[in-house]
């Protein structure tokens, strides 16, 4: 399995990568980690077992703790009732770019980690518009994405020292959890309307940095099209694939974009790799979203019976755990685009964890301070 764009793991503090191995001593931030110069973080030092304060000790490429960090750390010799002690330091900073050793020692054993402190150039982007597809629940009669982006943006633009925007687009993925494809299409189509309003902002300036990605996929191919003057009676048999897929008969889209019928004789042909049991109908839900399964005896998810005498439905027996009642996410790279200062950094395969670098380079955040 690959760990590259798998998802947006960012914190403004730290970036951390891999885990550590169990031991008698844990140091957090964790080895390997990735840290932003300058930017604060909180050190913590796990003991095995409840030591006396001249015992514990740290050391920063060897320079004691309180030296290096410009403060001394607080024991804890008790950590909330457990029989373990720990050393506790919040809201420190390394400036210097480079790498560190930290060694963590109880007086018998000891413990090494080794930190990335990375820098920046200087700011290149005065604003960052981040969009992803993700995971945010959306309410009732809220204003739709694109409203939200241009809101957004008229309100941020009045700040002087620039901005960050993160935009979600959270209902693709809550309508490929219940394999509901067409919904999740028409929800891709506003994120691009959305992403259409910040590159509109964007080119009327040159200072804005806009990247579009995903946390992660799910498992669903476009395969060609169902079409309905195919003379079977299993739907199957109507699925046009290769140079048969020809073209959908969807109508033009309408001013906003989107196709105004769903529920056309030439259709996409779209089908999840993962499910649990349900009945594929091979057309779009139009009386409201999907719900593939529905709970069964022993906690066990069963195919809803609702679709059951649709035309033409079939039963698909689920692949997935009987305990899941929708499909789940998958795990292949994401796409990552970019425009705009800082954009050149985009290309090739990145871990996803080089996405928060690539905002805090154009931001110039460990920049040194204008003479
Ligand atoms: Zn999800």
């Amino acid at each position: 399995m690959t760990w590259r764009i798998l998802g947006l793991a960012m914190t403004w503090a730290a970036v951390v990568l891999g885990a550590a191995p169990a031991g008698a001593i844990t140091i957090y931030p964790i080895d390997r980690a990735q840290i932003l110069a300058g930017s604060r973080f909180d050190l913590k030092v796990e003991f095995d077992g409840v030591l006396g304060a001249a015992d514990a000790k740290v050391t920063i490429d060897g320079t004691d703790l309180s030296t290096a960090l410009g403060r001394p750390a607080t024991f804890v010799e008790r950590e909330a009732g457990v029989a373990a002690s720990a050393l506790l330091l919040r809201d420190v900073s390394l400036t210097k770019p480079g790498r560190y050793a930290i060694v963590a020692s109880d007086g018998k054993t000891s413990r090494t980690v080794g930190w990335e402190v990375y820098g920046t150039g200087p700011r290149k982007a005065r604003n960052v518009i981040l969009f992803k597809q993700g995971t945010v629940t959306s309410f009732p009669e809220q204003p739709d994405l694109v409203d939200m982006v241009k809101t957004a943006l008229t309100v941020l633009a009045r700040h002087e020292d620039g901005f960050v925007l993160l935009v979600e687009s959270g209902l693709i993925d809550k309508y490929s959890h219940p394999l509901d494809w067409e919904r999740a299409v028409m929800d891709t189509i506003m994120l691009d309307r959305a992403v259409a309003v910040a590159k509109e902002f964007a080119g009327a300036r040159n200072d804005t940095l806009i990247m579009v990605t995903a946390d992660h996929t799910h498992g669903l191919s476009l395969v060609g099209t169902v079409d309905d003057s195919v003379r079977s009676q299993e739907m199957r048999d109507r699925i046009g694939v290769h140079e048969k897929a020809g073209y959908p008969n969807y109508p033009p889209a309408n001013d906003e974009g989107y196709p105004p019928r769903l529920d056309v004789s030439r259709r996409l042909a779209i089908f999840f790799s993962v499910f649990p049991d349900y009945y594929e109908t091979y057309r779009p839900k139009l009386d409201g979203p999907f719900v593939p399964a529905v709970g069964g005896p022993d906690k066990s998810y069963v195919a809803n019976e609702k679709y059951k005498d649709t035309p033409g439905a079939v039963l698909r027996v689920g692949n997935l755990p009987h305990g899941a009642p929708q499909g789940v996410h998958s795990g292949e790279d994401v796409l990552l685009t970019a425009t705009g200062p800082g954009a050149e950094r985009v290309r090739g395969f990145l871990d996803n964890t080089e996405v928060f670098r690539i905002v805090v380079d154009a931001l110039g955040l460990a920049a040194a301070p204008a003479q």
